[in-house]
């Protein structure tokens, strides 16, 4: 296996790009993109990832932000095929991995229905990244032997998940796309049983210049007090006492805490 051999025209490369630091990309993603004649990248790709492509390539945004996910996803997957069929070396770059909340599977499905030949290159995704970069450690031999990965898109409406039971199995919870339910997930959350004092870390732009943290309890997650400067939309939620365990080992600038108020809770 060499995933960082150069491609052949008509070859598309599903690649994870990582959190958003172009430090944290593999090294077969930063070789396939130095060298390619297409990048279909997703609005989450940060600039200076793109920075890196080869400067030749074309840029295609495959963007799915505010409009009808599904049939977007359809155009994605018929603009791969096309530019593969066409001969181009293709990279389709996604943020974190690529099977991460990320549709790559629906890509690749397509790719092998239409017989165009594909690499897949993981990449590390927010849900690792975002709190090692906060110094938390994600698993912790004193707090968990399992962890949830969940879209927080789950809290609203009709949920289809079972809360008690994911508290009672998880100590820890990685919420995606918990940006704008944080509320309605902590009310869940405290509906199946989990106590209020349990630990809550934000992360907003994780790896990026950007990144801001708020930390707090579930309760005050609850009660709409725990919330990062700005609405951006990456952003992580980590439930969990790993939270506490933190050893922050980053300063300076890009780096915010907002301790929100325990005291005022909801109960
Ligand atoms: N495939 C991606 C996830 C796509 S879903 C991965 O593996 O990371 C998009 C969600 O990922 C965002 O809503 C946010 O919850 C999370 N995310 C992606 N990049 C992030 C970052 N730099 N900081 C915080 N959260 C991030």
């Amino acid at each position: 296996m060499n995933l960082a051999e150069p491609l052949l025209p008509g070859e598309v490369a599903l690649v994870g790009a990582g959190p958003g630091s172009p430090d944290l990309l593999t090294v077969a993603a930063t070789k396939l993109l130095a060298d390619c004649d297409v990048v279909v990248y997703d609005a989450l790709v940060s600039r200076e990832i793109l920075a890196l492509a080869s400067p030749v390539a074309d840029w295609i945004e495959a963007g799915k932000r505010g409009g009808r996910p599904s049939a977007e996803q359809a155009d994605i997957c018929d603009t791969l095929i096309r530019l593969a069929l066409g001969g181009k070396r293709v990279v389709r770059l996604k943020g974190g991995d690529p099977f991460v909340f990320g549709r790559g599977g629906e890509e690749i499905r397509a790719l092998a229905d239409a017989g165009v030949p594909f690499r897949v290159v993981p990449g590390i995704t927010a849900g690792v990244a975002a709190p090692a970069m906060a110094g938390i450690p994600v698993t912790d031999r004193a707090v968990n032997s399992t962890l949830a990965f969940l879209t927080g898109h789950e809290a609203s409406g009709e949920s289809r998940m079972d809360w008690a039971a994911l508290v009672q199995a998880f100590p820890v919870l990685v919420f995606y796309m918990g940006a704008k339910n944080l509320a309605q997930i902590a009310t869940r959350l405290l509906e199946a049983g989990l106590p209020g004092e349990t630990p809550v870390a934000v992360i907003h732009s994780a790896t990026l210049p950007e990144e801001t943290q708020a930390t707090g309890t579930v309760a005050a997650a609850a009660s709409g007090k725990l919330t990062a400067e700005s609405p951006a939309i990456e952003q992580l939620v980590i439930v969990g006492d790993v939270v506490a365990q933190a050893v922050p080992w980053r300063a300076g600038p890009g780096q915010t805490r907002i301790e929100a108020e325990a005291s005022d809770l909801f109960e």
